[in-house]
């Protein structure tokens, strides 16, 4: 792998050195040993992560008109038990009970397959594609004993690369029956694996001194933008669709975390809820999106076992019944346009949907935007139509309605179950439980209606239970009337769907340092990391030829014009040489170089350089700085931006 500025082959440890050399990120508690999956981020990594989360929110919050929304992250049992995380946010695991090691059991059958799969090739003679691999993996690697040149039969080639291509589907039973049948062992001992049990991913903790409330620190930012729906609707004037947004961390107790900033325990997510009617789910805006052309790998493709990319635009792909509606390919092609501004690869993109059985059960649609790294393919935003699931719960849970009351065009008539409560000798009977029992009986749906109307007839009276009430309740119908009534209605109810795209800005940012890293051909040693100007951490060097203290005014004098225009930048009047102080600063990603000397003194005349090309061009210090910012901030090409400066030789200073 490598990049089209370069025909240096990518090397992933090259990156990582560059990466830890200039502190974008570093294992956190490091000098205790550190702890997997676990990092800090040192000053370029902060600073490009700031630009990456300014831009989303630009690009997001304020082009859409979203509500932003800040909720803590620590959560009660009760919210996540009823968003169903409680019971299903799990992975499948299995143990090694002899040596104690934990595996994940997806990422265990995967591992072993390709590795046999690569054997094989080897053994027929084929060229394997080369993937790079983690210290770690490298290690563990080294002892497996079915990495080498074995030839498998010719079935079994066929059946692996089949379950290759749906690896992400398996239910943990089917995850043991794989690793029963090809004999799946502990890859750096051989010795026999546990079946697969589930594992739940959240961190669990206590709220308070009593230890009574039981929590969780939040596994996604999404559940505080439900709860908060409600006084949402009604901030945005009670109008529809609209969407919230969130930017905050998450935290996953992830069963074996290897792949560096990838998979973490503690993680920065940028959300979006998008509620929409469930009767009209077209996009204002679609129009403006529909010509834009991506990779697709489709749910049948995947199914079939194979994964070739399917390019057309999101118009064809909505039209065709690919992806299941408007707003949902608005999102995907809004996504896409973000991650190539903040510097994705468009060839290594690829929207992957979920097939059916990898896909929770009350989802439309779903959609991944994956980057392929070293890696290999890695989701990064997911986007899915989660329907009306959520705000469904949460309101049968807290019988509070989380719905949209919208004015009818004309007056329909309907015919529904209506119940009648005696309110007066409630009090009496339930005294302080009377307001829980009523909230009960007034959050029954139709259904649950027309089941307690046919009770009330057949036997004179209903029996229910209402949470934190430990009787048993029974009404006659001296308390409770139920009965179908025709109506004229002028508001019709409805619970909004959700469309959900959420972004994992850790993976996301190392996904682009791999996209953008490179090393200039003339001198391996050298590498680049060409992040856009909008995004990268430093948008300019400041040179001085020499330490002369003739050269300080105007070096002054440009940082005066910088910190006025507010464009981030660093002086390196180090003595070393300018080729090497670029160098240090094409691998902290800077954009722009600015070169002065002893003509800047005499003329105000400074150089700019460009980290890519090593192009430079001269001109006064005002028409200088103005390129820089048409360039970084206002979408002008290098080209654009220079044409009127003069191109400058250089003095080989590289
Ligand atoms: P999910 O809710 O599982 O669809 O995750 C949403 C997004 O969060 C994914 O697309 C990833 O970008 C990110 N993500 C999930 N798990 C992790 C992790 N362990 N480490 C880093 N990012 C993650």
């Amino acid at each position: 792998m490598s990049t089209s500025k370069t025909t240096v082959p990518f090397s992933r440890d090259s990156l990582d050195q560059v990466l830890k050399r200039r502190f974008f990120f570093a294992p956190a508690f490091e000098i205790y040993g550190g702890v997997s999956g676990l990092y800090d981020y040192g000053p370029p990594g902060c600073a490009f992560q700031a630009n990456v989360i300014d831009t989303w929110r630009k690009h997001f919050i304020l082009e859409e008109d979203m509500l932003e929304v800040d909720c803590t992250m620590l959560t009660p049992h009760e919210v996540l038990k009823t968003s169903g995380h409680v019971d299903k946010f799990a992975d499948w695991m299995c143990k090694d009970l002899k040596t104690g090691e934990i595996f994940r059991a997806d990422h265990l059958v995967e591992e072993v397959l390709e590795s046999r799969l690569k054997g094989d090739k080897e053994a027929r003679g084929i060229a394997a594609e080369v993937k790079e691999e983690d210290e770690d993996k490298k290690k563990r690697k080294k002892k497996v004993k079915e990495i080498k040149a074995v030839k498998l039969p010719d079935s079994e080639v066929a059946e692996y690369e089949n379950i290759l291509a749906q690896i992400d589907g398996f239910s943990g039973p089917q995850l043991g029956e794989l690793i029963t049948k090809y004999n799946i062992t502990n890859p750096s001992t051989g010795g026999p694996l546990e079946l697969p049990v589930e594992f739940n991913l959240m961190f669990e903790t206590a709220i308070g001194p009593s230890g009574q409330l039981k929590g969780y620190l939040r596994p996604e930012t999404a559940q505080g933008q439900f709860l908060n729906f409600n006084k949402l609707l009604e901030f945005n004037n009670e109008k529809m669709p609209f969407a919230s947004a969130s930017i905050g961390k998450s935290f996953r107790n992830e069963i074996s975390p290897r792949a560096g900033l990838l998979r973490v325990r503690e993680f920065l997510m940028a959300e979006i809820e998008h509620f929409v009617d469930p009767d009209d789910k077209s996009h204002a805006k679609f129009d403006v999106v529909k010509d834009v052309k991506l990779k697709f790998l489709p749910k049948d493709v995947q199914e079939a076992g194979q994964t070739e990319l399917i390019e057309k635009t999101i118009g064809e792909a909505v039209a065709s019944g690919m992806v299941d509606n408007k707003t949902l390919g608005y999102f995907i092609a809004r996504i896409y346009q973000f991650l190539i501004k903040i510097g994705v690869d468009s060839n290594r993109l690829r929207f992957r949907q979920h097939m059916s059985n990898e896909m929770a059960h009350y989802a439309a649609d779903c959609w991944d935007a994956e980057l392929q790294t070293s890696y290999g393919w890695v989701e990064c935003v997911g986007c899915a139509d989660r329907s009306a699931y959520d705000l469904s719960v949460h309101a049968a849970r807290t019988n509070e309605k989380l719905i949209v009351r919208q004015p009818l065009p004309e007056p329909v008539t309907v015919e529904k179950y209506e119940i009648d409560i005696a309110k007066k000798k409630f009090g009496p009977k339930f005294r302080k439980d009377a307001g829980a029992v009523e909230k009960w009986l007034l959050a029954r749906t139709q259904c649950e209606l027309e089941d307690l109307a046919k009770e009330l007839a057949d036997s004179g009276k209903i029996t229910f239970k209402v949470d934190a009430i430990p009787e048993q309740i029974e009404l006659d119908t001296d308390f409770v009337k139920i009965a179908k009534v025709t109506r004229t209605e002028h508001i019709r109810e409805y619970t909004p769907n959700v469309i959900e795209p959420s972004f994992g800005i850790g993976r996301i940012i190392y996904s682009i340092f791999e996209h953008q890293f490179w090393a200039r051909p003339e001198d391996e040693a050298r590498s680049v990391l060409s992040l856009p100007p909008l995004v990268a951490p430093t948008k300019v060097l400041l040179v001085p030829l020499s330490s002369n203290p003739e050269l300080q005014p105007v070096v002054k004098k440009v940082s005066a014009v910088l910190k006025k225009e507010l464009i981030p930048f660093k002086i390196d009047d180090s003595s070393a040489s300018i080729g090497k102080r670029y160098a240090r600063n094409d691998e902290l990603g800077t954009p722009f170089g600015i070169t002065i000397d002893f003509e800047s003194v005499k003329d105000n005349s400074i150089t700019l350089r460009e980290r890519d090309s090593t192009k430079q061009v001269r001109g006064s210090i005002e028409d200088i700085v103005r390129a820089i910012k048409e360039i970084t901030y206002e979408d002008s090409t290098w080209s654009e931006g220079t044409a009127k400066l003069t191109p400058f030789e250089t003095q080989s200073t590289e």
